[in-house]
């Protein structure tokens, strides 16, 4: 059996029926234990005061007496010395009884066949129209012994009651059966829409809509789901623009170099040309060693978290170091800088924050404009030490700031388009800032520059 659908269904017809069988054994039990001998005594009472009646009404007719017992609702059989039988009311469907029986009651004993009568009747002996499924009492009627025998007409009893039971009984299994199919059906029919979906994302398509609107497990499971494939859409869609980027990142410097050392190669050129292109090729190398170390730095911070290796540090001389080695940059496009660099020691990875500080000064330059301005200001706010960058470069879109710190992302301004970048450096300085519980901010407008910055919680007072 496949579908979930028929397993629930039948596992639960299967516990009703199962419920049934054992409230029928149970209720058995009680009717052997209990039932069945009140049953005897309370027929043997009865049986009892006929026999006392009708010994006392020596001038009644004894046939008329028990037809009319019968008709109220019992089987008698009368049975006199000589063997000879009579019925009342509705036949015996069994009317055989052992003789010694019957002599023991002529004799003046009481025959309890309804408490003898054997466990494996089950709780059905009690509707069991035997001879035997009898009270039998002594009885004297003008001068003669008789044996009476009687039982009460449960058809008659119950009337149309057993037949209202037997539709109860239909009814209730039936209308069981029907609300199991209808409950099953609510419960798993969003469990068959989740599977769907599920083959949906299999299949490559992340745009799900599961129309499951419920307040249980099920709908938080559904929500769930639907936040879980799209944010699987999200990395799908960031793993193709990964290879799309990488591919095109690779592929330039590879072609650019592949160019220049066939023109080296086969062309005869001057010293000037031959170091200009030399130069050229050397640039695409860096390209991509740079490129290839990003993208090896970006995999190890994703497994990096425990293996931080933090230390106090002086952070505004890991700065200063950083503007010297930019000093060169900052002349080449006129940058004037300024900054105010106080002593502050920080608890972090100094080779990881140094990427952060590089890639924020580098891209202050780079997104600078001709003659711009670049402020590094790092100062101390209670618990933390915020590092800024201003600088008065190109700028960005409100649209750009919500996307930078993706991987690969780059501004799609034809000026962006025209500065080197990977698209990595962002992402990873905002990883690196995460490592270390801190916070990056960006402000930007194409007015007025930029203004990007780093939070981190200062671990040792300024000394
Ligand atoms: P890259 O500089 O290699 O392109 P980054 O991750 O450092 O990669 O930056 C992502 C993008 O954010 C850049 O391509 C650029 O469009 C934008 N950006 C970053 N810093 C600045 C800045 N200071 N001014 C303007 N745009 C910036």
């Amino acid at each position: 059996m496949k579908s979930l659908k028929a397993k629930f269904t039948l596992t639960t017809i299967t516990i009703i029926f199962l419920s049934f069988l054992i409230a029928f054994l149970l209720s058995n039990s009680y009717y052997q234990q209990k039932l069945k001998p009140d049953n005897d005594q309370k027929n043997t009472e009865i049986a009892l005061q006929m026999v006392q009646y009708a010994e006392k009404e020596q001038t009644l007719a004894l046939e008329d007496y028990l037809q009319h017992i019968a008709s109220i609702g019992y089987h008698l059989m009368l049975i006199d010395e000589h063997g000879q039988k009579q019925f009342f009311g509705d036949p015996f469907r069994d009317e055989s009884l052992p003789e010694e029986i019957v002599f023991q009651v002529i004799n003046g004993e009481v025959y309890h066949g309804m408490a003898l009568l054997p466990q494996e009747t089950f709780v059905t002996g009690f509707f069991a129209n035997e001879l035997k499924n009898t009270i039998g009492v002594p009885l004297r009627n003008n001068e003669q012994s008789y044996a009476l025998f009687m039982r009460p007409n449960i058809k008659l009893l119950f009337n149309e009651m057993h037949i209202l039971f037997g539709l109860l009984l239909f009814l209730t299994i039936a209308l069981c059966i029907i609300f199991v199919i209808i409950t099953t059906t609510f419960l798993i029919d969003p469990i068959s829409k989740l599977t769907r979906a599920t083959r949906q994302i299999t299949d490559g398509n992340f745009s799900i809509k599961l129309e499951i609107d419920r307040n249980d497990e099920i709908g938080e499971l559904a929500k769930s789901f639907t936040q879980m494939a799209h944010e699987l859409g999200q990395l799908d869609e960031m793993k193709n623009e990964f290879i799309s980027n990488i591919s095109h990142d690779i592929q330039s410097p590879l072609s650019n170099i592949k160019g220049y050392t066939d023109l080296l190669s086969k062309e005869a050129l001057t010293e000037t040309e031959k170091l200009q292109y030399t130069k050229i090729i050397n640039d695409e190398i860096t390209r991509l060693s740079d490129l290839t170390k990003e993208l090896l730095l970006l995999a190890s911070l994703d497994r990096i978290e425990n293996l931080l290796k933090k230390k106090p540090f002086q952070l505004s001389a890991q700065i200063k170091e950083l503007i010297r080695h930019y000093q060169w940059r900052l002349n080449e496009k006129g940058i004037m800088i300024s900054y105010s660099l106080p002593d502050v020691t920080v608890v972090g990875d100094p080779s990881l924050l140094y990427t952060v500080w590089d890639n924020l000064i580098s891209n202050g330059i780079k997104y600078n404009k001709q003659n711009g301005s670049l402020e590094i200001i790092v100062h101390e706010e209670n618990d933390c030490v915020e590092v800024h960058f201003r600088d008065s470069g190109i700028g960005m879109t409100i649209e750009d700031i919500g996307r930078i710190f993706d991987r690969f992302y780059r501004a799609d301004s034809a000026r962006t388009r025209t500065i080197e970048g990977t698209g990595l450096g962002l992402s990873i300085a905002a990883t690196i800032i995460k490592l270390h519980d801190g916070q990056i901010e960006v402000t930007s407008s194409k007015e007025k520059g930029t203004h990007i910055v780093v939070r981190l919680q200062k671990i040792v007072a300024n000394k």
